[in-house]
């Protein structure tokens, strides 16, 4: 075989690399598009709807709350955080802001060292105090339950308007789409796409809406407790059998 010289080489491999790369980019580009080809035919999406029943029945949301307020300001703090320290900071923060009326005229500098331990404590007050005061000279007091009002309100997106309405007041508007619930999209093979918005339309078209609620804990508990980010207990996975997911353990 004919000897390369060594900048030759450099030059076939950098070209290698570059067309590599290329078509992965492609074949991301063309899967943004459109989820079709994702393994969601009816039979399919059933058969994980069914394990999911069987492993979480009982699936909640792992917020501690007492109003819809409270899941509001909760979900809020999650951002970036685990639920296990929301809940140890709320613990006492809800009894030191007990109405949406103390948080919406807080003093800014002490609502941040309180939730601190949450992280991004500046954004967050912000958020808080913003949605808050919206709450009590628009909304008469109360959490408005239409995503469209929800929206309205800072801080506040469709992954926690979401959370608010399915499970505050049980009322299937979309699917939430958390990071559990975006990385095991993926590995089931339900949505192609990486967009949250995107992801939670391709569930839309093949979750039924009874579902929705229900489907977005089950998920976001698999996440936690076996399809985990970093390594995936697949051997103990019951959708193991109907997961073809590129990083599976077994
Ligand atoms: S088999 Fe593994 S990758 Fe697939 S869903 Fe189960 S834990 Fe996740």
């Amino acid at each position: 075989m004919k000897k390369q010289k060594p900048e030759t080489r450099k030059r076939v491999l950098k070209g290698t690399r570059k067309s590599k790369s290329a078509s992965r980019a492609g074949v991301r580009k063309a899967s943004t598009i459109s989820a079709k080809g994702a393994g969601t035919s009816p039979q399919r999406v059933r058969a994980i709807l069914k394990k999911l029943e069987d492993a979480y029945p009982d699936a909640i949301c792992a917020l501690e709350h007492k109003n819809p307020f409270q899941l509001l300001i909760s979900t809020i703090l999650s951002a970036q955080c685990t639920d296990e320290r929301v809940n140890q900071v709320t613990k006492t923060l809800y009894v030191k802001y007990p109405t949406p009326k103390d948080f919406a005229y807080a003093h800014p500098l002490e609502l941040e060292q309180d939730i601190r331990p949450t992280g991004f404590f500046r954004n967050k007050t912000k958020s808080i105090m913003g949605a808050s005061k919206k709450i009590v000279e628009e909304f008469g007091g109360e959490v408005p339950s239409t995503m469209e009002q929800l929206l309205t309100l800072p801080g506040v997106a469709r992954k926690t308007a979401n959370v608010v309405l399915g499970t505050a007041f049980g009322i299937a508007s979309g699917i939430v789409v958390d990071t559990h619930v975006m990385r095991l999209s993926e590995r089931l093979d339900l949505s192609r796409n990486t967009d949250p918005k995107k992801i939670e339309q391709d569930l839309m078209q093949v979750i039924p809406r009874d579902k929705w609620i229900l489907f977005s804990h089950q998920l976001i508990w698999h996440g936690r407790k076996v399809c985990q980010a970093r390594k995936p207990r697949c051997a103990e996975c019951n959708l193991e059998r109907l997961s073809y997911a590129r990083d599976k353990t077994v």
